[in-house]
């Protein structure tokens, strides 16, 4: 095992879930120096055959399991630099905190939508994060990622990475690891929302990691699950949040599989009532 991984790491405190979790490896990286550890990490891993899963500030995973059997790296890289009208920022520096970087520069900034929203910026391009009718796709000119496989760095553009709803062509790309963005910064909105008082009034605080399922095609998940009645059901130390039914919130004693079933069962309701199918939009991180 390569001296610098951690073994049987706790990883209760790395998803917005906090729920009991352990990691066989784990490697965080702090300082540019620590990329070159993912090429051994890859060789490490294709040796043991280990998978490996990137992670940000995990506001948006559910560690499905007692104990990883592979190595997580989780990205604690962060800096940013001007160039004109873009910024280049690195995949582990936190969303709201670029969005305030942007926004005290650019009257007005379309970023100023992205205060309060939890996750790194490598996590938002992974899974195109945005809210209030602004998303990554909408600001990012190009990628840059390292992949492991072959050792090599691709920069790609946006129209190259794929962007939907919640969606990116790094969640087909196990092996590429998102290094650093960059951002337009010169876009702004007529919009005065606060989006801090919009989330304060309708999302509940508390170990939640947000939008449990993607909206199905025009309608609303969190409107579908309370019609079913779920709204504040409990299964275990679990419930769905009477505030925002796509939420599912833990008391801190709950364990992955209470949000497991809570999934199952708003899953069953919705498919029963509705004919729809929910699609998580949290990724749900398992042993395979
Ligand atoms: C209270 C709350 C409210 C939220 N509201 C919103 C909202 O309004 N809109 C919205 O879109 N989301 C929302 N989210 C979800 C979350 O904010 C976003 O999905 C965020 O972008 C995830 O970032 P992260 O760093 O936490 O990613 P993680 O949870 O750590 O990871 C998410 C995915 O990204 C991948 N990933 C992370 N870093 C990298 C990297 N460097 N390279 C490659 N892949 C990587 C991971 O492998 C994983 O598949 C909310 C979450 C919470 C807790």
């Amino acid at each position: 095992m390569p001296p610098f991984l951690e073994n049987n790491k706790d990883l209760f405190k790395y998803s917005s879930f906090h729920t009991p979790a352990i990691a066989r490896y784990f490697f965080e990286l702090r300082e540019r120096s620590d990329m070159a550890r993912l090429y051994d990490i890859w060789q490490f891993a294709q040796t043991n055959s280990l998978p490996i899963v990137f992670l940000g500030s995990g506001t948006n995973v559910l560690f499905a399991f007692e104990i990883f059997e592979g190595i997580i790296v989780r990205n604690m890289l962060k800096w940013i630099e001007w160039s004109g009208n873009t910024i280049r920022v690195t995949g582990g520096e936190l969303l709201s905190l670029l969005s305030l970087h942007i926004s005290k520069k650019q009257e007005g900034s379309l970023f100023g939508k992205w205060v309060g929203l939890p996750g790194t910026v490598g996590g938002a391009i992974a899974g195109n994060a945005g809210c209030f009718g602004f998303e990554a796709k909408d600001a990012v000119l190009e990628a840059t990622l390292f992949d492991m496989e072959i050792n090599e760095y691709i920069t790609l553009k946006n129209t190259e990475l794929d962007f939907s709803y919640r969606h990116s062509l790094l969640k087909e790309r196990p092996t590429w690891f998102l290094v650093d963005a960059v951002f337009q910064t010169d876009l702004v909105s007529d919009d005065t929302t606060d989006p801090r008082t919009f989330r304060s009034g309708k999302q509940p605080g508390g170990f939640t990691c947000g939008s449990f399922f993607r909206n199905p095609p025009l309608d609303s998940a969190g409107r579908l699950i309370d019609q079913v009645g779920l709204k504040g059901h409990r299964i275990g130390g679990v419930k769905i949040s009477e505030i925002h039914a796509n939420f599912f919130v833990n008391d801190e004693q709950g364990s992955y599989r209470d949000i497991l079933a809570l999934r199952d069962l708003a899953k069953e309701k919705v498919r029963e009532m509705f004919g729809v199918e929910l699609q998580e939009e949290v990724r749900i991180i398992e042993n395979k």
